[in-house]
């Protein structure tokens, strides 16, 4: 898994990379297909705003205005007019007079000899217009030209007039001259700036020349003789139309929709204000753009990316960008365009940032919020790229009292301290939080060839104290490994943990004992109804009469899926699941049916039934039992002794003393089960109320063979008899034991050699009788 295995650092620096080459493409996308150049288009008259500014006004407009229009009644205008208007302009003092006016075609011929005569009157030849003309008729395409008459060219300068409007109506670009049937021609503007410049070459009109600037003049106010002589003295004056009327007009960026003539007028500010700019195109910009980021970024790959984030350093990058492409535009070098730039430093951006979003999302989909330790889904990811490896799991023990001791919000503080200690002892880089108390690593080469030798050091080497937020803790854990499963190797922890061992590869078990404790849970019930379960005797020899008077009741269960199954394994199953009750007051109530069906033989009888140390402190059970005795003391003679194991006064003495008073009270004796194996003396058994001790097995079945068995056998009779406990032998095998134990003074034997565990109906026969020994009942 990728997103573990790599350093932070590299990892950002990956994620640089996706997101640079994401950008770029959409970069090359969005330029290629026309879109920055529509985004550039108001980018470009937003940034011509900024730098608005005045017209020289060297430049003057003659309108042909609306009101010229109205006052001289008749259109066209007898271009007579026209001379009166250039004559009296001479007369102020202009400098130059220019035309954008068609005048092609002949009028009255009277009126064109006085225009005729004026243009060769005045001090400066005037500059006349000129049409460039496209016909097209069909397939043919015929280029004509609108050439003033002969009579007024032959006094004047000729300039083209033509514009090229762009796709949006715009006049953009402005021709420095144009070819007409192999003429070239100068352009208005450029006669006007007085510019040079080669024919069928063109330069940009700057927008941001303030066309509300440029000096006006009415027509008409020339002809009435009402314009002072500063108007015009020393200026260029372009007499053309503006009234609405006359059709000649385009839209501007800046400015709606401008008369022609106002354009041509901006277009000659802009060379004569030496405004004609170049441009960088889209590209130029966005290689360097690029150029720069993509070395930070390799910087970043080989691990020297510095302080700047990729995100950060775009973000620079395009304030800067902005800010000097603003800077160039105030200074009139050069436009830089930026939409595509820009495009290209936010997509990077957003593209960071989201990859970013998302790389840090399965970060911590991967990762323990509280230790920052790679989690269980972790580990699974790393799972699939290994072929089967092996997986330890360690297990902390008393994961409860630890969190008790430590308080929940240092488990991240522990977790990490054992993964740093876990790392140590199993020789790997990577320890998994799997669950609370729970770490997991795959197992490294050596580990794997012996793995018991390695779990036992590492089991105690752990043992070594650790220090957590100020605590000194001594910490024990339980071991577990498995072949290319998670879930096996946390299960043979558990296992290991159940059974107090160092160290479990053996996870199926606990699976079947798990699925073995299910199934047994599930039949209880049945069980007891159907006789699968059910009660076995075991005779007691009271050694002194030589007789069976008493006997101790079994269980046992015969599961029709599961077999026979042994008391030692199903009876901690029930304990745990608090099902023991049930069991119990079932083999009580039979043993109390049989005991009565023996009473009424005229058999004397005392049956044992041996009860779960638990059940002491379940008080439901208690009033059960005392019901259950109460209702049948009066029935029969002989008696009901119940077993409690030695450990249970121990555990929760005052609870224990209660019950066992109550169930006294109701006519059972107490024995005290598997004496010897606990810690109990009989000096503290003999503060409770009981009548019989259960010496274990294991004393009496190393009786002849072990000298210390035998004192302790020996003083234990000694002594129980002094406290008045009667003594009761278990697993007694043979005659040589029985006899040992008669000689020592013991009260009851119980054993194989007196008889095993039985069904009622043979057990019934030996009652009374002195027992056959040496053969097995
Ligand atoms: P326990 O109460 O100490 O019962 C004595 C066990 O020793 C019985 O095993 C019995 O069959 C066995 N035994 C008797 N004589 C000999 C002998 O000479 N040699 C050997 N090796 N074993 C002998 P069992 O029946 O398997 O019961 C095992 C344990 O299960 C019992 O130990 C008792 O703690 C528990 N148990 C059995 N029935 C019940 C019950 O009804 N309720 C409860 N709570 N526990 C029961
Ligand atoms: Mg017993
Ligand atoms: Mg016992």
């Amino acid at each position: 898994m990728w997103l573990t295995r790599i350093s932070r650092k590299s990892r950002e620096a990956q994620i640089g990379a996706a997101s640079f080459a994401a950008a770029l493409m959409l970069a090359v996308a969005f330029i290629l297909s026309g879109l920055a150049d529509s985004f550039e288009q108001p980018l470009r008259d937003g940034r011509d705003q900024l730098r608005l500014s005045p017209a020289t006004g060297e430049i003057v407009i003659v309108e042909i205005d609306g009101r010229s229009l109205e006052a001289l009644e008749q259109w066209p205008w007898p271009r007579g007019h026209y001379a009166t208007a250039i004559t009296e302009l001479d007369r102020l003092g202009a400098e130059q007079i220019a035309f954008d006016v068609d005048f092609s075609s002949r009028s009255i011929p009277a009126e064109d000899e006085r225009l005729a005569q004026a243009l060769a009157e005045i001090s400066q030849p005037a500059i006349l217009a000129t049409f460039r003309q496209v016909n097209q008729a069909g397939e043919q395409q015929t280029i004509t030209e609108a050439l003033p008459l002969k009579q007024f060219r032959d006094h004047a300068f000729i300039a083209s007039v033509n514009v090229d409007p762009a796709d949006s109506g715009r006049i953009t670009m402005y021709p420095n001259g144009v070819v007409t049937n192999g003429t070239p021609r100068p352009s208005l503007a450029n006669m006007l700036a007085k510019a040079g410049g080669e024919v069928d070459t063109a330069f940009r009109v700057d927008q941001a020349i303030d066309i509300m600037s440029i000096p006006r003049i009415s027509f008409i106010d020339l002809l009435d003789g009402r314009v002072p002589r500063a108007a015009v003295a020393g200026k260029q004056v372009v007499i053309g139309a503006t009234a609405i009327e006359l059709f000649d007009r385009y839209p501007t960026a800046l400015f709606g929709v401008q008369p022609g003539v106002v354009i041509q007028v901006q277009a000659a500010e802009t060379l004569l204000q030496d405004r004609a700019r170049s441009g960088t195109g889209q590209w130029l910009v966005l290689t360097v753009v690029a150029l720069l980021l993509g070395a930070h970024l390799v910087q970043q790959l080989r691990g020297r990316g510095g302080a700047i984030r990729g995100a950060m350093l775009a973000a620079i990058m395009a304030g800067v960008l902005v800010v000097s492409a603003l800077a160039l535009d105030q200074f009139a070098w050069t436009y830089i365009a930026l939409s595509g730039p820009l495009v290209f430093l936010g997509a990077f951006i957003v593209a960071l940032r989201f990859l970013v979003g998302v790389v840090n999302l399965q970060a911590a989909r991967f990762t323990d919020l509280a230790s920052s330790l790679p989690n269980r889904t972790a580990m699974q990811h790393a799972l699939k790229q290994k072929n089967d490896p092996m997986i330890a799991a360690a297990r902390l023990a008393d994961f409860g009292e630890i969190v008790t001791v430590l308080g929940v919000e240092r488990i991240g503080e522990l977790d990490r301290v054992v993964a740093r200690r876990l790392r140590l002892l199993a020789g790997v880089e990577e320890i998994f939080r799997l669950d609370n108390g729970v770490f997991a690593w795959f197992m490294s080469p050596e580990h794997c060839d012996d793995p018991e030798d390695a779990f036992a050091s590492a089991r105690a080497l752990f043992t070594a104290p650790f220090d957590i937020a100020g605590e000194r803790l001594r910490l024990v854990s339980h071991f577990g490994s498995a072949e290319g499963s998670i879930e096996n190797a946390e299960d043979a922890s558990e296992l290991a943990r159940q059974r107090g061992l160092g160290w479990s590869a053996n996870a199926r078990a606990l699976h079947e004992e798990t699925q073995f404790r299910q199934r047994l849970l599930g039949e209880l019930d049945e069980a007891l109804e159907s006789g699968a379960i059910s009660v076995v005797f075991q005779p007691k020899l009271q050694l002194e009469e030589n007789a069976i008077r008493s006997g101790e009741c079994l269980v046992r269960w015969v599961s029709p899926q599961l077999g026979a199954i042994s008391p030692a394994d199903f009876i901690p199953v029930l304990e745990e699941k608090n099902r023991i009750d049930d069991l119990t007051l079932f083999v009580l109530r039979e043993a109390l049916k049989r005991r009565d069906e023996a009473s009424a033989l005229g058999k004397p009888l005392n049956l044992s039934v041996n009860v779960s140390a638990q059940l002491l402190a379940d008080t439901a059970f208690i009033a059960a039992t005392v019901d259950l005795l109460e209702a049948t003391a009066t029935r029969s003679v002989g008696g009901l002794t119940l077993e409690i194991t030695e450990s249970a006064p121990m555990k929760n003495s005052e609870l224990s003393r209660v019950a066992l008073e109550r169930l006294n009270a109701a006519g059972a004796r107490i024995s005290i089960d598997d004496y010897g194996t606990g810690q109990a003396s009989l000096n503290y058994l003999q503060d409770f109320p009981a009548q019989e001790i259960k010496l274990d097995q294991s004393f009496i079945r190393n009786l002849m063979a072990d000298n210390k068995d035998r004192i302790m056998v020996q003083s234990t009779i000694e002594l129980a008899h002094a406290l008045g406990f009667d003594i009761v032998a278990e697993g007694v095998e043979d005659a040589t034991i029985l006899a040992t134990l008669t000689d020592l003074g013991c009260d009851y034997a119980q054993g194989w050699h007196i008889g095993k565990p039985t069904v009622w109906s043979e057990f019934v026969e030996r009652l009374g009788q002195q027992p056959t020994l040496g053969v097995a009942a």
